[in-house]
């Protein structure tokens, strides 16, 4: 049993966390293993991000470098990782989930004749075979099983293993880096460049500490009898602003705006959290303007300590889904919370 795991590095030529971290799982793997395990790396310069892990214990470093790897595209990309995956007869093949390696890894597993699987959370070894772990069903059913096809291409999420300490292991033998020259096919596509919105106006943010998540009552009539969406609009991105955390919503709200009803325009079906959303996972939780139910809540399961903020001393949140209620105005305490972020 061989293993092979591959990367790309990022634009500024460093290797991301969720690589690193999959290169910690994939050590941790080939020591349970008791067998070796080669790194691929795959952009238009490896070489600084090959020498950054020269010492993680690999037995080979193999790149494939050249301007047509510096941005993601299925044919050069696909190319690189079968013939790394051939020219290191690897068995097992781990890569980071990023959104280039998990458009490759079937049609590179077809090729090689092998068998790919995605959101992979957790890697086994018992009696000298591997298992995966990985959620089915909207993350309501977790299966840990293995499989007899090789190779098997593993895409694994983020998170599921600490970031790879190779500063440490620079004392160790480093490994040698081999450069393999490809023959491509003729490509069609061009990458032309990479646009992204501006980080202000990213909202979804998985490395926060803090889920923070919007309910319906936002947009709602309040005491007054006033709709206040524009007020509610600014708090809430001052406040993503100021404490840089990441915008939930329920399904209520994100739905609003096919009812024709008051919206935040800065919320779409990405942010819904809950059974027919997602399920994040970080270190806290603040609900506003929520009311708890059980189709919300379910997708906080990962979400380690959970507070909410509704009028309803009453809610679901009260009825053991948080472990602290306010039962306050989120209008009146998200303008205080605000100010005093702000200082
Ligand atoms: C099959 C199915 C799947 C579903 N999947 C999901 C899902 O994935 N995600 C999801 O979110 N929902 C889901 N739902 C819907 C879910 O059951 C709830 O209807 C929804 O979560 C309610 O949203 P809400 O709490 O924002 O709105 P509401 O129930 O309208 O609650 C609004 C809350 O805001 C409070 N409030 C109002 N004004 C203020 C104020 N000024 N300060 C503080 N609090 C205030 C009110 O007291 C109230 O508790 C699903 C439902 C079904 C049937």
């Amino acid at each position: 049993m061989s293993t092979l795991f591959l990367a790309h590095p990022e634009p500024d030529g460093t290797l991301a966390k969720s690589a690193l971290e999959a290169l910690s799982a994939t050590i941790q793997l080939a020591a349970s293993l008791e067998t070796p395990f080669c790194v691929g790396l795959v952009g238009e310069n490896p070489g600084p991000a090959a020498n950054s892990i020269a010492g993680c214990g690999a037995a080979r470093i193999l790149t494939v470098s050249g301007a047509q790897f510096s941005q993601a595209r299925y044919a050069t990309d696909a190319a690189a990782a079968e013939a790394l995956c051939r020219a290191t007869a690897a068995t097992l093949v781990t890569t980071p989930a990023t959104s280039r390696w998990n458009r490759v890894l079937p049609g590179v597993a077809h090729r090689l004749g092998g068998h790919a699987d995605s959101h992979v959370t957790g890697l086994t070894v018992a009696a000298g075979q591997p298992s995966i772990s990985r959620w089915f069903y909207r993350q309501r059913m977790e299966a840990v099983f293995t499989r007899s096809t090789r190779p098997w291409l593993l895409a694994l999420e983020g998170g599921i293993a600490p970031v790879a300490a190779v500063s440490n292991r620079q004392a160790q033998v480093t490994a040698p880096i081999e450069n393999i020259t490809l023959t491509l096919p003729a490509t069609r596509t061009q990458v032309t460049g990479f646009e992204a919105p501006a980080s202000d106006q990213q909202t979804i943010r998985p490395d926060a500490d803090l889920l923070f998540v919007t309910g319906a009552g936002w947009t709602k009539k309040q005491a007054d009898g006033k709709v206040k969406a524009a007020e509610a609009g600014a708090l809430i991105l001052d406040f993503l602003r100021l404490s840089r955390s990441s915008l939930g919503s329920t399904k209520s709200l994100v739905d609003l705006g096919g009812e024709g009803q008051s919206v935040l325009p800065f919320l779409s079906h990405l942010n819904q959290i809950g059974q027919t959303g997602s399920t994040p996972r970080h270190a806290k939780g603040l609900a506003t303007c929520c009311h708890g139910e059980e189709p919300h809540t379910v997708g906080w399961r990962f979400i380690g300590e959970r507070r909410a903020i509704s009028m309803d001393a009453n809610c679901g949140w009260a009825r053991g889904k948080a472990d602290i209620l306010y039962v306050a105005d989120a209008f009146a305490v998200m303008a205080e919370v605000n100010a005093l972020l702000a200082t």
